[in-house]
């Protein structure tokens, strides 16, 4: 039987009204954010994710963490020292975030989500995206991101406009899994910790 860490939140599956909804701005980074940003990574982590976005537990704030972790130092190779920064200081945690501008090449890629249990699909997004948010110290970053980051910035930026990967999929894509998804909105209905039963 999994036994459930206290620090571990529990995460909105697909079908949640909550992962369909327009987050609400955070107008101040208080202890409650704060603590809230501290569990949202533990459970990042304990299921094996690389971001997780507030509307997921069940918070409508505009807020989102990131964890990529890289130890392979040939990853960094070609990226701007804005983004080398930022990925080595991961987990981090973006509040308020937005993106100011998006490139027009596009790049195809197999995308998860910790809230569409173990479906994966191609999404099409924009290569480069110039993103902004404050971290959680409040400082304010702006910078240029490219390939992974990119992605998983966009990737989490949409949860919290209340759109998901599935979303963006192409008609032939999302056929595909469309069974799949059915299943699991039926399925989180009955038990929103069916997650726990891995
Ligand atoms: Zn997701």
């Amino acid at each position: 039987m999994f036994k459930k860490n206290k620090k571990v939140l529990d995460i909105a599956g697909y079908g949640a009204a909550v992962l369909t909804q327009i987050a609400e701005p955070i107008k101040e980074i208080n202890e409650e954010i704060i603590t809230l940003s501290g569990k949202m990574i533990e459970t990042m982590f304990a299921f094996d994710g690389i971001g997780l976005a507030a509307p997921q537990v069940s918070k409508s704030l505009q807020m989102f963490v990131l964890g990529i972790m890289v130890d392979d130092d040939k990853f960094y190779d070609n990226l701007k020292p804005d983004e080398v920064s930022l990925l080595k200081q991961m987990p981090v945690t973006f509040i308020n975030p937005s993106i100011i501008s998006s490139s027009e090449e596009c790049k195809t890629k197999e995308e998860g989500c910790l809230s569409i249990y173990e479906v994966y699909g191609n999404v099409t997004r924009p290569e480069k995206i110039v993103f902004t948010a404050q971290l959680l110290s409040g400082e304010n970053i702006t910078l240029e991101a490219t390939g992974l980051l990119s992605r998983a910035l966009q990737h989490e930026c949409d949860h919290l406009n209340g759109i998901l990967y599935v979303d963006k999929m192409n008609e032939e894509d999302a056929a595909q899994i469309a069974k799949k998804l059915k299943k699991l909105k039926r399925n989180n209905k009955k038990s929103k910790f069916l997650r726990f039963f891995k």
